[in-house]
């Protein structure tokens, strides 16, 4: 995992509808809080520091650091570098791609080799923005097959595997933004 850009990921997490909320923490402190009230947010930003610092002593879990808590309403994703740590609060099924966008370790487009980690897709039935490895709609339930790489246009599914020519006729793919954060097509063929 590269270091985690902090500011990047807030700004990325912003326009996304499956996040409820997210804190941005230092040294157990809270720097930013979106979403969440000022009490939780104090109680999580603690609560993660912790948490990393223990699995860090007990597990020998490494800089990054990344965990995700599930509970039938909603995910609880924890990404930390150094002291500092963010905790995305999302609808369930969405911690773990929202945890590869932030930490980089997205997909990458099958044809151009485009880092798609911060690449935004919107839903084809109700235009949602969503990460670009959701496999379905936070908002209105629809499941998604394929989506464009906004580089190179191929259609693709949630792990950037080109789909087959079949494929691409039978189902429509998703629109896709480049997204909010800076990382552009790292690693793209020159
Ligand atoms: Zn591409
Ligand atoms: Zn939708």
């Amino acid at each position: 995992m590269a270091a985690i850009d902090f500011e990047a990921a807030a700004r990325y997490l912003k326009g996304l509808a499956p996040v409820a909320g997210y804190v941005r923490a230092s040294e157990g402190l809270v720097v930013e809080a979106r979403g969440v009230s000022g009490g939780e947010a104090e109680n999580l930003a603690a609560w993660a520091t912790q948490l990393v610092r223990r699995a860090r002593r007990e597990l020998g879990l490494g800089d990054p650091a990344a965990a995700v808590f599930h509970s039938p309403e909603r995910d609880v994703a924890v990404a930390a570098s150094g002291g500092d740590s963010i905790i995305v609060i999302s609808k369930p099924g969405f911690g773990e791609p929202l945890l590869r966008a932030i930490t980089g370790e997205g997909p990458r487009c099958g044809r151009c080799g485009a880092d798609l980690s911060w690449a935004v897709i919107l839903c084809p039935r109700c235009g949602a923005r969503l990460p670009f490895s959701a496999t379905h709609c936070s908002e209105c339930g629809a499941t998604l097959h394929w989506r464009r790489c906004p580089h190179c246009g191929a259609v693709v599914d949630d792990g950037g595997r080109p789909a087959r020519l079949r494929e691409r006729l039978l189902a429509p793919a998703a629109r896709s933004l480049p997204g909010g954060g800076s990382r552009g097509p790292r690693g793209a063929h020159s």
